[in-house]
């Protein structure tokens, strides 16, 4: 079962305007901006407007045009950031095993360099 959504996380606060961020893109339904610790020379984050907690209570609850918003965000971003030709890679950690940090669902989009094997091996 999926948490209760928190909204005082920090990506809730940063759709309120209560926390900056650097913003690169946004839609009706999604917003964009840069990772503030980024793993790579192009690392954006794409988050949902709407409270959701990941990618299992965005894809449970979410209404058909928010999903679409989202995905079509993703898509542009790329197209935006300039990365298409020579790839980039989406990730979005939901849960426990894979180390969510902040409980608003949020896709990462890395790029601009060999991004190496797709899975890296548990924490010691
Ligand atoms: P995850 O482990 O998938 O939950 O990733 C959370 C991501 O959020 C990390 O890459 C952090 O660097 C990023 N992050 C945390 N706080 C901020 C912030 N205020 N602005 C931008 N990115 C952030």
């Amino acid at each position: 079962m999926a948490a209760t959504y928190d909204p005082n996380n920090i990506f809730a606060r940063i759709l309120r305007g209560e926390i900056p961020c650097k913003k690169v893109f946004e839609n009706e339904h999604a917003l964009a901006f840069n990772d503030i610790n980024p793993q790579a020379p192009t690392h954006i984050l794409v988050i949902p407007k709407g409270p959701y907690v990941d990618m299992d209570d965005f894809t449970a609850k979410a209404s058909d045009a928010e999903v679409a918003g989202l995905f079509k965000a993703v898509g542009e971003v790329a197209r935006q950031a300039g990365v298409v030709a020579d790839g980039y890679r989406t990730l979005s950690n939901c849960g426990r095993d894979a180390h969510q940090e902040v409980p608003h669902l949020h896709i990462h989009i890395f790029a601009g360099r060999d991004l190496g094997g797709m899975i890296g091996r548990p924490k010691a």
